[in-house]
């Protein structure tokens, strides 16, 4: 059996891919979609409100949850107080849409974009079920595209389930499958897994998922990209059809609205916000010379960043050399990417999760969901060449209420993928060159696109004067 994440989890090897861009596929009609084996009405609740309200249920603007809190939502005094002692005091929207209809044992189908807190959408109704008896047998199952999340999950949902008895263990690729193996006979209520690794084990019959009865499928449009979907379906397979599903992802595109479709039981859908970078997040792009890129991003780490700083890049080896480069001139630095051991991986994480290295240069492992608070700054070496992995990437900073800046080292020949991040999110990014390091040549496709209007033949390459 292929681990999963044997190739990391990167973008650099993408599997197919959703159809269209996020935001279209926000608004597919249902009915568009090839009719599936189980069909169910999709109810839709925009925002985060509970169906049949007229209030949006936002924290700031939602009636519901501004007079009542958590307890508006149906959760136990147990799942209260473990809330209480988090110090979450009111609950993000797709916590209000997604929480009162997955209580009531509904499948729900939500699309949220990453730190909205749509773990503890899904680890607390779960929990709550599970909680009321039979433990120790495995009944709740979460799978994650990635390594990283997978851990972060699980120790969400120990902190959401530690009023209860409820155990939960991880699995995941890159690591000795022997403890997980003695893990899984200790017995466990839930069990995180990424797909490649929970298949080792049911093929082994060391993982039975014959009495799920709560199946979460995190990050479901990560998974399609990452060529996972095969697996997701036979996991699917192996829980039993009573179960109930809560299908998360970041985008709803056709191929995870027809997967919804044939797994799911009259989902509810609670669509929050639309694809586009969270608020508090200040977001610009230096234009710069490809070849300049690492003296920019020196000059703006030492002058212009306190706190920590995550920075992405497309490639391994960039983010490899990157790191050399930059522990070179004496900054506390380390790297993050599918070429390094699990064991260096999870070291590396911890060591940036605790303000032990203030750098982190990562491939986009680190872009989907992962939750570390206090990231001030989040650099784009590369724009990335998939528009939501831009989202996913600024996502990284400004989380929970926090204040962050995106920072985008733009090359020439990176224009039209940048202009695809705007056409995605519907928003300009503001350009804003560093002196010293304008870039030496005009954006390729801007000249591209000056030939197309003025219909004049011209230069490919219109050379700029520098100033340096
Ligand atoms: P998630 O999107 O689940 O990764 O959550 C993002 C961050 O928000 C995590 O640090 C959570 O602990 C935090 N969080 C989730 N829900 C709440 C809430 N209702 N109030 C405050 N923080 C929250």
């Amino acid at each position: 059996m292929a681990d999963d994440d044997a190739a990391g989890p990167e973008t650099e090897a993408r599997g197919p891919k959703g159809d269209d861009a996020a935001t279209m596929a926000m608004e597919t009609d249902v009915t568009s979609v090839p009719e599936p084996e189980t069909t169910g009405a999709v109810s839709e609740v925009e925002d985060g409100a509970p169906e049949g309200s007229d209030e949006p249920g936002a924290p700031e603007g939602g009636a519901r949850s501004a007079e009542t809190g958590f307890g508006g939502l149906g959760l136990s005094e147990r799942s209260l107080r473990a809330l209480a002692k988090l110090g979450y005091t009111e609950p993000t929207p797709i916590q209000c849409g997604a929480i009162p209809p997955a209580l009531e044992g509904r499948d729900v189908l939500g699309s949220a974009q990453t730190g909205t807190g749509k773990t503890a959408a899904f680890s607390l109704p779960m929990i709550e079920r599970l909680a009321e008896a039979d433990q120790g047998r495995l009944r709740g199952l979460v799978v994650t595209p990635t390594r990283e999340l997978a851990q972060q999950v699980e120790r969400a949902i120990r902190s959401y389930a530690a009023t209860t008895e409820i155990e939960s263990t991880v699995v995941h690729g890159g690591v000795a499958i022997g403890p997980e193996i003695r893990a899984l006979e200790w017995g466990c209520d839930i069990l995180v897994a990424t797909p490649g690794r929970l298949l080792d084990h049911v093929e082994r019959g060391t993982a039975d998922l014959g009495s799920i009865e709560v199946l979460v499928l995190d990050e479901a449009d990560r998974m399609l990209d990452m060529g996972f979907i095969d697996d997701v379906r036979r996991i699917v397979a192996e829980t039993p059809s009573s179960r109930q599903t809560l299908l998360f992802s970041a985008t709803i595109p056709n191929p995870i609205l027809y997967l919804a479709h044939q797994i799911m039981r009259e989902p509810m859908r609670v669509q929050v916000g639309l694809e586009k970078a969270a608020e508090g997040i200040d977001e610009v792009i230096h234009p710069v010379d490809r070849a300049e890129k690492h003296e920019l991003l020196l000059h703006l780490l030492e002058s212009r960043t306190e706190g920590q700083v995550l920075v992405f890049t497309r490639r391994r080896d960039t983010a490899s050399y990157l790191s050399d480069y930059l522990r070179g001139r004496g900054l506390s630095v380390d790297d993050l990417h599918g070429g390094r051991s699990q064991a260096e991986r999870t070291k590396s994480l911890q060591d940036f999760r605790d303000g032990s290295t203030r750098i982190l240069v990562a491939t986009n492992v680190a872009a989907r969901g992962l939750d570390i608070r206090g990231i001030r700054h989040v650099f784009n070496f590369d724009v990335p060449d998939d528009p939501r992995d831009y989202v996913h990437r600024v996502g990284r900073t400004a989380r929970a209420d926090e204040t962050g800046d995106a920072i985008t080292l733009m090359s020439p020949h990176e224009w039209l993928m940048v202009r695809d991040i705007e056409k995605l999110t519907g928003e300009p990014i503001e350009r804003r060159s560093v002196e010293g390091f304008e870039p030496s040549i005009e954006p390729l496709a801007a000249v591209e696109e000056d030939e197309e209007e003025t219909s004049r033949p011209r230069s490919r390459l219109t050379r700029g004067t520098r100033r340096r």
